[in-house]
């Protein structure tokens, strides 16, 4: 099962929430614990499929905004490759004190070659969502971790609602 990962490369204690038995909730996102101090992330892409999904997010109404910098950027955007994992996206933030100062995520090409441009979104996505502060969630939605129940199942390449109203909450 491919799933997508984040993971916090600097030593930050991460506060992981339960998630509730029963009925997706309303409201369902969670915040992974770090937010950028400026609302323009500076980014730059050094490969892969990624400013789809980037100008997906600038165009939901959040007020973070996804600003291309080849000088300053604080996020980087590539492709790995590598079958001898399971995930098909990845995300690390360096955070301290809840603060997000770096943040890179790559696509696996060993799995999203084979995708399909929608599932690959859903993957760049999900990912760009761990880049702004939210963890994984449960149900139909951006912020579920495997790709066969968001993409596959669930048909979601896109910010909804929920994330959304994350990203409003935490900014
Ligand atoms: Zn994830």
């Amino acid at each position: 099962m491919r799933r997508a990962l984040w993971a916090i490369l600097s030593t930050v204690a991460l506060a992981v929430g339960l998630l509730a038995v029963g009925s997706p909730p309303a409201s369902a996102w969670t915040s992974n614990g770090c937010t950028w101090e400026s609302t323009t992330i500076r980014y730059n892409i050094s490969s892969g499929s990624w400013a789809t999904a980037v100008a997906q997010w600038n165009a939901a109404a959040v007020p973070t905004y996804f600003d291309y910098s080849t000088s300053s950027a604080r996020v980087g955007l590539g492709t790995a490759n590598n079958s001898s994992v399971s995930w098909d996206g990845l995300t690390g933030l360096t955070c301290s004190g809840g603060t997000t100062t770096y943040a890179t995520a790559v696509i696996n090409g060993a799995y999203t070659d084979s995708y399909s441009n929608y599932k690959l979104r859903s993957v760049t996505a999900h990912e760009l969502g761990h880049v702004l502060g939210l963890d994984e969630t449960s149900g139909c939605r951006l912020m579920h971790p495997t790709t066969e129940v968001r993409y596959s199942s669930c048909g979601i390449s896109s910010p909804g609602s929920d994330e959304v109203n994350g990203i409003n909450a935490l900014y």
